[in-house]
């Protein structure tokens, strides 16, 4: 190996690790419009290897460090930075046509605790904030049982628009690989901004817009995982929990949320230790 292809392979090793470590280090539009331009075009991976997140990675190939700049100097500058950006966004141009409004988020600024659900449903799309239907009024109990106020946390959804669904028909869809991975910038900004303690994420889907993970929630909850540099639990989704009302599913959520209590310092009676069991 001569000298040049040793500098080579030491760059390359310390960029891969700044990118595991999701340091948030920013590229400017300009220069990563240059770098994609200057990418030799990769010889893909066989399909089998690839998860649906990567799969859409490939087809949309946005760059994966990608996180809205935002340059106000206080927090609610930038955050209201982000909302413009957001409110009018048409980068999936079907869900812009068939939403009501984007639906930014909601709740504390300085929250040590960020909650991160897959997209908005019907609900949110009407009242333009995430987790108001079934499932939202669930989280909000749950988030109060944890002795906190809704407006303490933040949340937020991996999509800001609703998935449109086929005319005529109700209920909602799963938001596609490729719409997580165009609107994930946004969430990596509010993230950035926010710096909450930890994140939350709400069922398998949130786990796979952050993460690219498609493994079950069985498999994910109950540990840490990590994001931009964040401590990250994965729990169930409320409306998974409304479907399974088991006392057994329930005490899985609130071990997941008292693992989240100790993590930020929220002191925990011997009561709210003993919920569900
Ligand atoms: N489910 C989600 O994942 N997000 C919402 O905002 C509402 C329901």
């Amino acid at each position: 190996m001569n000298e040049f292809q040793k500098a080579l392979e030491l760059t390359t090793e310390s960029l891969q690790k700044l990118k595991e470590g999701g340091s948030g280090l920013r590229g400017s539009r300009e220069s990563l419009r240059r770098l994609a331009a200057a990418r030799p075009k990769a010889a893909p991976a066989p399909a089998a290897a690839q998860s649906s997140l990567a799969k859409a990675a490939a087809v949309a190939a946005p760059p994966s460090l990608e996180v809205f700049p935002t340059t106000g100097a206080s927090k609610e500058e930038r955050i209201q930075q982000l909302r413009t950006a957001v409110t009018p966004c048409a980068k999936c141009p079907q869900l812009a046509r068939t939403r009501t409004q984007t639906v930014f988020g909601v709740g504390s600024i300085d929250a040590q605790i960020m909650f991160v659900g897959e997209a908005p449903g019907a609900d949110e799309d009407e009242q333009g904030e995430p987790f108001v239907g079934k499932a939202g009024q669930l989280l909000t109990k749950i988030i109060e049982t944890m002795g906190v106020k809704r407006s303490d946390v933040f949340i937020a959804n991996v999509l800001k628009c609703r998935p449109d669904m086929p005319a005529g028909s109700s209920g909602n869809r799963r938001p596609s690989a490729t719409e997580m991975q165009t609107c994930l910038p946004y969430l990596r900004a509010q993230i950035e901004v926010i710096k909450p303690t930890v994140l939350v994420a709400l069922g398998a889907v949130a786990m796979e817009g952050l993460l690219g993970s498609v493994e079950p929630m069985s498999r994910l909850r109950g540990r840490w995982h990590e994001f931009q540099g964040i401590p990250l639990m994965a729990t169930y989704h409320p409306a998974y929990l409304l479907r399974n009302q088991s006392l057994s599913e329930k005490r899985k959520v609130w071990e997941d949320m008292l693992l989240v209590m100790e993590r930020v310092g929220l002191p925990i009676s011997s009561k709210q230790r003993g919920y569900f069991l």
